[in-house]
């Protein structure tokens, strides 16, 4: 009887460079790892050397980690009917769309964005018409992982329907991604409690978007309860999802290669993280 180690990991900083952030992974007990590749309170960030690219690769190929995504800034709003916000969302998302191909990332998780009272239809089509221009731009390897959102605000994204209709108006479909973040599906109304919950939540998903473009998830527990449409994280467990729902993820086979990212709230040390992935182990069956 084995456990399969599944592909579980944290977002950590990235203070003091970015080579760093793997040490820390590595400290916490990650196989999977998410960064911010510049400070996420920033349009701008300052340029990555070319030794920093070097340093960061040969950790990474030394380290016992297996994958990298990053996540974007959160000032980014593709959906934004403001044009001079628009462009610079989309310029921004180039910035780092460039320096995650550079570092040899797999995917940026990037909030679709909100509407700002434009209505939902707009949101989606102006989200996609932004995609379509950073597409434009370069051939990268990196790709935009589009994240679930609780549906706070304007926000779009909060019904698996917004991914699909993005997904559909782009003229490059096969490039996009998505990231599925638990408190964000629950807090949104999509329940993943109980088994028979669990099940309904993926199969709507499967039918609206396709199981093969979920390269993302984020495993956080809720502080809010369902349907709440507000995004509070909790340790896993603590919150109103409970560990079960973490339990039907991590037993599901079909999920077994997608890197499951923690953001939970964190100390100083890597005590939190440690304690949340004990958890998540713990819920593994042996096989
Ligand atoms: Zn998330």
């Amino acid at each position: 009887m084995t456990k399969t180690d599944p592909l579980l990991g944290s977002h950590l900083s990235i203070a003091g460079g970015i080579p760093l952030a793997l040490e820390r992974a590595q400290k916490a007990g990650c196989r999977v790892l998410q960064i911010f590749v510049k400070n996420n309170n920033r349009w701008v960030g300052k340029v990555i050397s070319e030794e920093e690219v070097l340093t960061f690769r040969r950790k990474w190929e030394q380290s016992k980690i297996q994958d990298v995504v990053a996540h974007d800034c959160y000032l980014l709003n593709l959906a934004s009917p403001r044009e001079d916000l628009w462009e610079r969302s989309m310029d921004a998302l180039i910035d780092e769309m460039e320096r995650r191909d550079r570092l040899g990332l797999s995917y940026l998780v990037t909030h679709p964005g909100s509407h700002m009272g434009m209505g939902e239809e707009q949101g989606v089509s102006r989200i996609a018409q932004a995609i379509d221009r950073i597409h434009q731009k370069e051939d990268w390897k990196v790709r935009i992982a589009l994240e679930t959102t609780a549906g706070q605000g304007t926000s779009v994204g909060y019904r698996f329907e917004h991914l699909r209709d993005i997904i559909g108006a782009i003229h490059e479909p096969d490039r996009l991604a998505v990231c599925m973040d638990t408190c964000h599906i629950f807090a949104a109304g999509y329940d993943i409690r109980e088994e028979e919950e669990y099940q309904k939540t993926m199969d709507r998903f499967d039918q609206t978007v396709g199981l093969e473009k979920l390269r993302v998830f984020h495993l956080n527990d809720s502080k809010r309860e369902w349907g709440s449409r507000v995004d509070r994280h909790e340790h896993i467990g603590r919150g109103e999802i409970g560990t079960s729902g973490f339990a039907w993820i991590l037993n599901d086979e079909r999920l077994t290669e997608v890197p499951k990212i923690l953001e939970t709230p964190k100390g100083k040390t890597h005590r939190e993280d440690k304690r949340n992935l004990k958890v998540l182990r713990a819920l593994i069956q042996e096989v």
